[in-house]
């Protein structure tokens, strides 16, 4: 090819690039100062979803990706995870391209990416899990890369609790914060297992029914409390349209979550929000519990993006802009100042 042609078409492909990260929060110029230290394990899957207002073919899901594709519109993020030769190598760049490091993803080129199927209730905020085929995750072992050592802020994102501790202790130096997410499949099936990660973590991430289950409380509050004699310092309980509350020693922090007119599909809301409160950390460096209080925010105005569409769709196509003025809604909805008499 030409010379000139050749340098037309590389102009072409930086300038999208570029317009990419003009509409993005973090540019790749201002990610250095980051020091690259956000590590993100996870499930990456297929999803087949079922909700009362549709019903997806097998979409791009996963906890691991909903937390990639939120939290690196704050930091870059380093992906552990592993995926099947079925996985479209596109989705794969499209990471790569929003600053997700994927040198700790496997691809097992024989074998299939982990599916789940689930479907929604008419309230849409309990559903049922109607197929779940591990596949590549049923053998997964984590491999932290030499690159990732340098990981400040880890987040388990929900995945077999033995496989998250595995990479909690490939880590030769403890990160500043390590942050997990689980849900009740590990509780029915591997209870003990999982005691023994969530011991070794400093956040804990679940929702109501999650933390009854754990904790063989009904209250939240006497769940909070005896959850947070398992190991954990934070607790993050999530409750879907009814906000989610943080836990710390008798502190207690609550956060709405903002009223939407439609809810199109719940699914990756959690993981969503988990990627904006350890995104918004791990930007600001920031581990104190006033901190915390505003990563709950900015974790719950993502998730509010996630549900307006089906699967990650919405999280491609949000903006600085976008993400900006949903915040600022959030202060609207909790702001107010009370005159005692
Ligand atoms: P959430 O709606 O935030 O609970 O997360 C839904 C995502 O979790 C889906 O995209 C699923 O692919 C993923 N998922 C469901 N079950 C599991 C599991 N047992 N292990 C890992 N990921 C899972």
């Amino acid at each position: 090819m030409h010379l000139r042609a050749i340098l037309k078409r590389f102009k072409i492909v930086t300038s999208s690039i570029n317009a990419f990260y003009r509409n993005a929060l973090v540019s790749p110029t201002n990610i250095k100062l980051y020091n690259m230290s956000l590590v993100v394990v996870g499930s990456m899957a297929f999803d087949a979803i079922e909700t009362p207002f549709g019903k997806s073919d097998k979409i791009i899901g996963g906890a691991g990706t909903y937390i990639a594709w939120c939290a690196s519109n704050y930091t870059a993020v380093k992906q552990i995870s592993v995926v099947g030769g079925d996985f479209p190598e596109l989705e794969l760049t499209a990471l790569t391209i929003r600053n997700v490091d994927l040198e700790g993803v496997q691809i097992k080129k024989d074998e299939k990416t982990f599916f789940w199927s689930g479907r929604y209730h008419l309230d849409m905020n309990s559903r049922d899990t109607l197929e779940t085929q591990l596949n590549v995750l049923e053998n997964f072992q984590p491999v932290v890369p030499e690159s990732y050592q340098d990981c400040e802020f880890l987040m388990l994102g929900n995945l077999a609790p033995s496989v998250q501790r595995s990479v909690i202790e490939q880590l030769k130096n403890r990160p500043k914060l390590i942050i997990m997410d689980t849900m009740n499949f590990w509780m029915e099936i591997a209870m003990d297992d999982l005691k023994k990660t969530i011991s070794m973590v400093d956040v804990l991430m679940v929702n109501d029914s999650e933390a009854r289950q754990l904790s063989g409380e009904f209250s939240l509050v006497k769940a909070a409390k005896s959850i947070l004699q398992m190991g954990p310092k934070y607790l993050i309980i999530k409750k879907g349209e009814h906000g989610a509350l943080l836990f710390h020693e008798n502190k207690v922090f609550f956060a709405p979550a903002l009223p939407l007119e439609e809810v199109f599909d719940p699914t990756g809301a959690g993981d969503t929000f988990a990627g904006g409160f350890i995104g918004h950390i791990a930007k600001t460096k920031d581990i104190s519990f006033n901190n915390m209080k505003t990563a709950i925010i900015v974790g719950s105005a993502m998730a509010s993006f996630c549900v307006e569409k089906f699967g990650t769709q919405r999280l491609r196509e949000i903006n600085k802009a976008d993400i900006d003025s949903r915040i600022a809604e959030f202060v609207q909805l909790v702001n107010f100042n009370i005159d005692l008499v």
